[in-house]
């Protein structure tokens, strides 16, 4: 879909939000697609900023599928303890450590039904390594995207899938990358959980806000 065929009210969204946070940036750090994996796994159920916390004395220790693997278990495990979860996270990084080196010579595949094969990657996170790493527009929807999207009416959907589904079938693809960044920099700042639609920009486009301002 071409700008100029979208919604008027979905076009002066995209431009407030391109005025709010022109340049935004991903939130986890990384230097390869695979550091990226390896937090983007860490960072189910844990904050970005805990996992950046945790990365840089682990990719100092073992940044490849390899050097992780040889690193063992139990050290991974001490690394990763403080995001939660640590013992699932852990299996799901080392195993798919295994399989990228099994299946993919040991390179993160750059495409989304092949990262959903490795353990621990859903959509989310497939997506976010194929946007974030490869620059390959996908859509991650998190649950700052989550209620973000629905509440200003960019999406009518109860889940993260079928809310992709729709933003993936209504927004240029050319946008996905940046809008899923925007929105997530927005869910932080102002749409929180309670959102201060007070002073939102975008309460003369969201449906939800002017619900919520009567
Ligand atoms: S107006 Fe309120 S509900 Fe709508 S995007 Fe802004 S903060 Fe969120």
């Amino acid at each position: 879909m071409a700008v100029d065929k979208m919604e008027n009210r979905v076009r002066k969204i995209i431009q407030t939000l391109n005025k709010l946070y022109p340049d935004p940036k991903p939130f986890l750090n990384f230097r390869t697609p695979f550091e990226l994996l390896v937090a983007a796994i860490l960072s189910a159920q844990c904050t970005d900023a805990r996992v950046n916390l945790v990365t840089p004395a682990l990719f100092r220790a073992a940044k490849t599928p390899q050097a992780l693997l040889k690193l063992g278990e139990r050290k991974l495990m001490a690394y990763v303890k403080s995001t939660g979860f640590y013992r699932a996270k852990t299996k799901s990084i080392m195993d798919a450590s295994r399989m990228l080196i099994e299946k993919f010579s040991g390179k993160v595949p750059a495409e989304l039904e092949q990262l959903q094969t490795l353990p621990g990657v859903g959509r989310k996170t497939a997506s976010v390594v194929l946007a974030q790493a490869f620059h390959i527009p996908a859509f991650p929807v998190d649950r700052h995207v989550l209620r973000v999207a629905n509440r200003l009416g960019l999406a009518h959907a109860k889940t993260p899938d079928n809310t992709a589904d729709q933003i993936e079938t209504t927004i240029p693809k050319n946008l996905w990358i940046t809008l899923h960044m925007q929105l997530v920099a927005h869910g932080r700042k102002i749409c929180r959980p309670h959102p201060k639609c007070g002073a939102c920009s975008l309460l003369p486009y969201c449906p939800e806000g002017k619900r919520r301002m009567l």
